[in-house]
């Protein structure tokens, strides 16, 4: 196979391997367009797209467009609106492509990373976009070392690979040929997929990890594929409802094709989607990001209300869970913490020492509103507890009383494996502290954590389609040799 990472693409003759990642951990945004015909700025469309699946990752974009039997695009590091100029955008042209953003880590941020990956094949292309983790991609590799060389320890190496073997071996028959791969991958996957034959491809793991949604824009009979309901919105496509899990869905001039591939019972939907990663105005699993995390506040305002003046967000990520919170017990909220809008995700810090100046430059305490007042300070969740601690200590130095902590989801005890980018169970404060350890740690007066039972009814899923396994430690998956995976992962990231 033969794969392109260079910023602009046509395909070149020369190979360019662009594998050289060492991390694999991957909590992105992916879309896919198609339009039945010429002349309606498809690739703006993607590009709008992406920028309302910003929040799902800022460090890289792209689009790949299919155009007179070839696959072509850009991508580079950034934020879509820096990435895409007006001239680059009307020179992408076609009526079916894919477009990728790709989350923040501390790792090496490097164009090599940047998606979508482009593969070309003796009679063929093909370009994807990707979202989840894949927890076998160890065993994959070794099964296929004889055959291919493996240039990094990634999986989406391994996906790249195991598609264009298949893709040959069904006679470019691609729809097959997905049906093999999946076959053979765990883990959580979200992928969009354009060839060079003009056929978009929307596929979801079987246990349905990560959202991916399909909607239409009525009056050009376009249909979308979209990470979250919200990229839909911006283009005018009506959602008409998610993918499934294990469903593959094709996209061409005969129409759309579907089938679910994979059948399970068992559903793993990531509870984070709804605490903290997709964005509040997104309908996931029929159910609105904001209503979920509305209740998430309404929950705990029923199980360890205290006296106070305020209910204080941690902007952005606290905001619609302390709005639950004030509304449930009457105490007014109060916006006493300003975000510096600014200062984005794309700043890599690793270290601690970093990691605490990056929460000081993001945020600031209205002191006026702050000084002598009892306040009950809301975030979606602790994970290292570097953001709790320096706000805490922020508001103190700004003249506040009492601080009392409510986190919207439970203690995080153990890490993910499928595409949250969570440190190593070391990092965890939840998993080497008790909660009144972790009380003291951070300086609050009081601390309540979210229960797991007023999570699930919260999402009002039933508890065998969600994955609670950085709450429970059990994994929906078996054979995740963690030991290895999260040696693989060398997890650390950049927080906000
Ligand atoms: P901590 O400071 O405890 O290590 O992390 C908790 C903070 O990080 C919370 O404010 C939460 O909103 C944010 N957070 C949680 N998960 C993620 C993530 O996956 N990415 C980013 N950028 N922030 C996160
Ligand atoms: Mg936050």
């Amino acid at each position: 196979m033969n794969c392109s990472n260079c910023r602009f693409f046509p395909f070149r003759k020369n190979f360019v391997n662009y594998f050289n990642q060492k991390s694999i951990h991957e909590e992105c945004g992916v879309l896919g367009i198609y339009c039945p015909e010429n002349g309606h700025s498809i690739s703006r469309k993607i590009y709008y797209g992406l920028i309302a699946l910003q929040h799902r990752g800022q460090e890289s974009a792209g689009i790949s467009m299919h155009s007179n039997q070839h696959i072509s695009g850009y991508k580079a590091l950034g934020l879509v609106y820096n990435v895409f100029s007006d001239r680059i955008i009307n020179g992408l042209l076609g009526r079916v492509g894919i477009g990728h953003v790709r989350y923040s880590t501390t790792s090496v941020s490097s164009i090599e990373n940047a998606q979508p990956f482009n593969c070309q094949l003796p009679k063929g292309e093909f370009s994807i976009a990707f979202n989840g983790t894949l927890t076998n991609f160890i065993d994959l590799q070794k099964r296929y070392s004889d055959q291919y060389s493996f240039k990094t320890s990634t999986d989406t190496e391994v996906i790249v690979y195991i598609l264009s073997k298949y893709i040959q071996e069904t006679g470019y028959d691609y729809f097959e040929a997905i049906k093999l791969v999946m076959n053979e991958l765990q883990g959580a996957y979200s992928i969009t997929l354009v060839n060079n034959k003009g056929e978009l491809f929307g596929f979801r793991d079987p246990l349905g990890f990560k959202p991916l949604c399909i909607g239409t824009i009525e009056d050009i009979d376009t249909k979308v594929i979209a990470s979250e309901s919200v990229a839909l919105d911006i283009i005018n496509a009506k959602l008409e409802r998610d993918i499934k899990p294990g469903e593959i869905v094709m996209i061409n001039d005969n129409g759309l094709e579907s089938k679910i591939a994979l059948k399970n019972s068992r559903k793993a939907t990531c509870m984070f989607e709804y605490v903290y990663f997709a964005r509040p105005d997104s309908i996931f699993n029929g159910k609105t990001i904001y209503d979920v995390r509305e209740k998430l506040g309404i929950e705990l305002a029923k199980t360890s209300l205290v006296d106070a003046d305020y209910v204080v967000p941690i902007p952005d990520s606290g905001r619609t869970a302390a709005a639950g919170f004030s509304k449930e017990s009457g105490i007014p909220l109060c916006e006493g913490l300003m975000k510096n809008r600014y200062v984005h995700r794309t700043f890599i810090m690793p270290g601690q020492q970093q990691r605490e100046i990056s929460v000081r430059m993001k945020l600031n305490a209205v002191k006026s509103k702050i000084k002598g007042k009892d306040i009950i300070l809301f975030d979606d969740s602790i994970v290292r507890s570097t953001t709790a601690r320096n706000i805490i200590s922020l508001l103190k130095k700004s003249g506040a009383g009492k601080i009392h902590f409510r986190v919207s989801c439970p203690p995080i005890v153990d890490s993910c494996y499928m595409g949250i980018d969570f440190p190593s169970s070391q990092q965890l404060i939840a998993a080497t502290h008790t909660i009144e350890e972790i009380r003291k740690k951070i300086g609050a007066d009081s601390l309540v954590y979210q229960s797991l039972d007023g999570l699930i009814r919260s999402i009002g899923l039933k508890e065998n389609q969600l994955c609670l396994a950085c709450l429970t430690g059990k994994y929906p998956l078996d054979l995740i040799d963690k030991e290895t995976l999260e040696k693989e992962l060398n997890i650390e990231r950049n927080i906000n």
